[in-house]
């Protein structure tokens, strides 16, 4: 795991293999110069040739960070990384990454940036510790410096003497690890890792998921993790973009979306559930009724003495009672239910 003394030994190395820490030249792409910013999107549009619209219109602003990229399979994750990335020419409508148009995106800017594909990608034949360090030269350092890096960064995620032996023969965790460490072996300011806990057992899950989550905190490095799962995106992210059939459903920080449903209680009645809204409608509460039996009530306060009394009250059985239920969930279940509709 990335503690302290390795992400300092890690900071001190980077900033030997690249000579000068970021700064001067480096100003045309830093965040702060696109207002704080590591991407920027207007109207960003994908038509595939088949016809297929995988991105439609996505404007969006998003700030530094751990960024979770969340939707169904299908959703669009993968083409609006690409496109950020331009490994997709977008069909129209405008994007920056780090402050810099993708369209005009170069070495330059590649040096930047760092790209797990969902895929695999490496190349047959090749140990990991080769394939790392091949793709750090890729990224401009020597293959001294190249190599310094790849060790320190397989010894980050995790990867023992197996970087000696062909990528071919790995594991899937193990690929998932070379991947990571490709993608990073260059020191970017941001890194898009595309579905990069696929495929892993519950004990590789966490480890990768505390490892990327402490990316940003430890080292400032933008991570965009793109998942079909809320649990991974739940435990890591600041923020979230909620995409389904290529739209952008909800793009906003944790905090703000858990905080939106801060004064809502759900009730799942035990039995007497008429009784139940009768009650609530004559103490003059604003409630919703839901398909699975639930009344979602706008609470007037944090706590739920006030719901416990009008139970004691009216005699009503006891049920369950959910404060605070998952905004993320909700909304994650919407992306579901909207990708599920538009397929039917
Ligand atoms: P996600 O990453 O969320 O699973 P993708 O971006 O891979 O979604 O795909 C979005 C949509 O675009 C899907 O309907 C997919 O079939 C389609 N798609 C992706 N890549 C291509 C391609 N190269 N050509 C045609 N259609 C594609």
């Amino acid at each position: 795991m990335l503690d302290r003394s390795n992400s300092r030994r890690l900071t001190r190395s980077l900033v030997l293999v690249n000579d000068s820490p970021r700064s001067s030249s480096d100003t045309a792409l830093s965040s702060t110069e696109s207002g704080d910013c590591v991407i920027e999107a207007e109207n960003l549009t994908k038509v595939y040739g088949g016809g297929t619209r995988a991105l439609d219109n996505v404007s969006l602003r998003v700030p530094p960070g751990t960024i979770g990229l969340l939707g169904p399979n299908g959703a669009g994750k993968s083409t609006f990384i690409k496109c950020l990335l331009n490994l997709e020419p977008p069909t129209s409508g405008r994007a920056r990454v780090l402050g810099r148009d993708i369209r005009t995106s170069n070495r330059e800017s590649r040096e930047k940036v760092g790209y797990s594909p969902e895929q695999d990608s490496h190349i047959p034949g090749m140990a990991g510790c080769e394939y790392v360090t091949y793709c750090g030269q890729l990224s401009g350092l020597s293959f001294k410096q190249a190599r310094q890096r790849a060790h320190e960064i397989l010894d980050l995620v995790g990867m023992g003497q197996e970087r000696y032996r062909k990528i071919d023969t790995y594991s899937t965790g193990m690929k998932q690890r070379a991947k990571l460490a490709q993608a990073l072996v260059h020191d970017p300011e941001i890194v898009f890792l595309d579905e990069p806990t696929n495929g892993l057992d519950p004990a590789g899950r966490e480890y990768f998921l505390r490892l990327i989550g402490s990316l940003h905190r430890q080292l400032g490095i933008s991570v965009v993790i793109s998942s079909h799962l809320l649990n991974d995106i739940e435990r890591i992210c600041d923020r979230v973009i909620i995409i389904a059939n290529g739209r952008v459903l909800e793009h906003d920080s944790l905090e703000n979306l858990k905080n939106r449903h801060r004064r809502i209680v759900e009730v799942a009645p035990s039995g007497e559930a008429e009784r139940f809204a009768a009650a609530l409608l004559e103490a003059g509460y604003v409630f919703e009724r839901r398909s699975n039996g639930r009344l979602r009530i706008e609470s007037p306060e944090d706590s739920v003495e006030w719901l416990l009394e009008l139970m004691r009250k009216h005699r009503l059985p006891p049920g369950e009672i959910v404060a605070n239920p998952n905004a993320l969930h909700e909304l994650f279940l919407r992306a579901l239910a909207t990708d599920h509709g538009n397929r039917a």
